[in-house]
């Protein structure tokens, strides 16, 4: 269901007035976690000044250590529709569990498939019967293959919303966080019909890197940008020096507005 023998034409998500996979581009910005309403809304509206329709923020937290901070949990779910609600983004939280799914589809117009969870085919499963967007981000070590074959399971099920989210894949390379898989892009585009965006934040670990390769990433084919942007990186509870601040974030949104066919 995922390859192009199954759809020729380009699949486009339409939730409300933005379309993924279309003619625009999309950004999905925000912080890594929701650590409080004052940093999430600041974020928010950064965000949507500089032109951004998706808001990102992790109530349900995959931390490598038990005792980093884990999320809001359904607390950060209600600011981030708080956040909806003052600014008019869309929002997308990363569900985890197939016990918060019902509570995460309440309140998220799409939900986020972490790389640690691409290949949980029960979660894929439960998801599949689930009526909003999934955003599925691909594994750690996975093979493209693998990443299509989890869509598949999205699919198979009857959810055929998917937009699929490269994000690095680990390599023996250790000066970035991971190796941004670039070349996936147009490999995917090809052998799927379903759109693609890039994650650069957890692609390289390293703010200075995300505007290069959100450039990159825009001119192999990617359909959007996911991109993590904190008021204060410094003392961001998670993934700070990844975090763009507001103004870094504003320059790059300008500098992408000038290669694409965006906004
Ligand atoms: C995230 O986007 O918040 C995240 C945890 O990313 P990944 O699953 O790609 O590591
Ligand atoms: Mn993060």
């Amino acid at each position: 269901l995922a390859g192009r023998d199954f759809r020729q034409e380009d699949t486009v998500i339409r939730i409300g007035d933005v379309e993924i996979g279309g003619d625009q581009v999309q950004i999905f910005a925000g912080p890594c976690a929701v650590e409080s309403w004052e940093q999430l809304i600041e974020s928010a509206r950064a965000v949507k000044a500089a032109g951004a329709k998706i808001l990102r923020g992790g109530a349900f937290k995959p931390r490598t250590s038990p005792y980093a901070f884990q999320g809001l949990e359904e607390k950060g779910l209600q600011l981030l529709a708080q956040a909806r609600e003052e600014t008019g983004l869309l929002i997308t939280t990363e569900v985890m569990d197939p016990r918060s799914i019902e509570v995460i589809a309440h309140y998220s117009d799409i939900l986020q498939v972490g790389a640690r969870n691409m290949q949980n085919f029960f979660l894929l499963k439960e998801l599949s019967r689930v009526n909003k967007p999934i955003l599925l981000k691909r594994g750690l070590s996975s093979t493209i293959e693998e990443w299509l074959m989890a869509a598949e399971y999205l699919m198979a099920g009857g959810n055929h919303q998917v937009i699929l989210c490269e994000r690095g894949i680990r390599t023996f390379e250790t000066y970035t966080r991971n190796t941004l898989d670039l070349s996936a892009i147009p490999i995917v585009k090809q052998m799927s019909h379903l759109p693609v965006i890039v994650d650069p934040s957890h692609g390289t670990g390293k703010w200075q890197l995300v505007r290069p390769m959100s450039k990159a990433a825009l001119a192999a084919g990617a359909d959007g940008i996911m991109i993590e942007v904190h008021p204060n990186p410094s003392e961001a509870l998670c993934d700070g020096p990844q975090s763009l601040t507001p103004t870094n974030f504003e320059a790059l949104m300008e500098e992408l507005r000038t290669m694409t066919r965006m906004m």
